[in-house]
């Protein structure tokens, strides 16, 4: 943990499980009001199923979580890791699963996670996306969405939301490099990719959800 800047937002553990199952609830909703507009993006460039992928997927994650409330932060993104892998039929379905179950893991049972302490899960989780799928930023995939919120949330939530929302439209300019984007070379250029796009919209759920928690010290600012 770093040196006490006075910051006690920066450091203090506030956010527990019952945050969690907020944060991926609001996840998916996110992902079923904006399905539709995530599968056209899939449309442009890729083979349009994102917005069903991720909402199959998110969609299960919230009944499993309803139906079994893991007590921990880590518990709760690794379970949801799993459901992602199993009902995500799709590339995004593995990467999704591999970022939350990594991240989860780096939380490991403390029963309060701070946000510094989450970015830096979540830092470990991006790096292996970034070597399930041997994609790096600028590749115009997740991780242009990713990366940039990571660092966003060393500072606030609002900071990760709008690096996200960022990251997610710099992609239109990209030339794909991977997944079924980057077969289409230059043809996908003008484009945004899906996946920055519906990770833009998770990392949004989590800046929403703290801030919708005035109290817990994790507000969004
Ligand atoms: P599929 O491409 O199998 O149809 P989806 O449509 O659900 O899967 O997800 C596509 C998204 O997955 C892309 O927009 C991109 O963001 C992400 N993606 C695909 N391949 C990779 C990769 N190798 N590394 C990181 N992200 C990737
Ligand atoms: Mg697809």
């Amino acid at each position: 943990m770093g040196p006490d800047t006075g910051d006690h937002e920066d450091t203090e553990p506030t956010m527990d499980a019952d945050f969690f199952i907020r944060w991926l609830d609001a996840a998916a909703a996110a992902v079923a009001r904006d399905a539709d507009r995530l599968t056209e993006l899939d449309a442009a460039i890729g083979d349009a199923d994102h917005g069903s992928n991720l909402n199959r997927g998110f969609t299960a994650v919230a009944r499993r979580l309803a139906e079994q409330p893991p007590e921990t932060p880590g518990a709760v993104l690794t379970g949801a890791g799993r459901t992602l892998i199993s009902t995500v039929g799709g590339a995004s379905g593995p990467l999704y699963g591999t970022l939350l179950r990594r991240a989860g893991r780096e939380l490991g049972d403390a029963p309060r996670v701070s946000r510094t302490g989450l970015a830096e899960a979540l830092r470990a989780g991006v790096g292996a996306v970034a070597e399930l799928g041997g994609a790096t930023g600028g590749d115009k995939t997740m991780l242009d969405a990713l990366e940039p919120a990571v660092e966003g949330l060393t500072r606030s939530f609002g900071a990760a939301a709008a690096a996200a929302d960022e990251g997610a439209l710099a992609t239109v300019p990209m030339r794909a490099r991977r997944g079924r984007a980057g077969y289409l070379g230059d043809r996908s250029i003008g484009h945004q990719d899906p996946g920055a796009a519906s990770s833009a919209l998770i990392i949004g759920a989590l800046a929403d959800t703290a801030g919708r928690a005035p109290g817990n010290g994790a507000g969004r600012g």
